[in-house]
């Protein structure tokens, strides 16, 4: 159910403790870690503890923690030291935009000489 744990979710998994992960921040509801199959030299993801398919529906349900994952990325690039050179915050919607894990999370991207790519993650 929606934001609920739920039991076959990775990053539920993940935030419950039964997948481990390098976390990077905590906080009562958001869990920053980093990705497994990093693209960039810092990447890094933040997740709402609920779960939520993706960022927009956690948006309708709960616009106050869209807005603390949000602020969360930027703690993330600031702890990364990449906030002034610049960072990418992407989130996935839908398989046929690559979203792969439909729990709400942002990818946080930053940090190497900094060249874009067209396709991060
Ligand atoms: P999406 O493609 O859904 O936007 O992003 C899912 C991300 O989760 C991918 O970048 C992938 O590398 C990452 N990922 C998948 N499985 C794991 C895992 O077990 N641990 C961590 N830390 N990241 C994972
Ligand atoms: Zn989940």
């Amino acid at each position: 159910m929606i934001g609920e744990v739920q039991a076959d979710c990775l990053f539920c998994r993940i935030v419950a403790g039964e997948i481990p992960s390098t976390k990077v921040r905590e906080t009562e509801h958001t869990l920053a870690f980093r990705d497994i199959n990093p693209q960039m030299p810092t990447h890094v993801l933040v997740v709402p503890k609920a779960h939520y398919p993706n960022a927009a529906a956690l948006a309708e349900a709960d616009p106050a923690l869209a807005g603390t994952v949000l602020a969360e990325a930027g703690r993330v690039a600031g702890d990364e030291k990449v906030a002034d050179s610049g960072y990418r915050l992407i989130f996935n919607t839908g398989s046929g935009a690559g979203q792969t894990v439909f729990h709400a999370h942002v990818h946080v991207l930053g940090g190497g000489n900094g060249e874009l790519h067209e396709r991060l993650v």
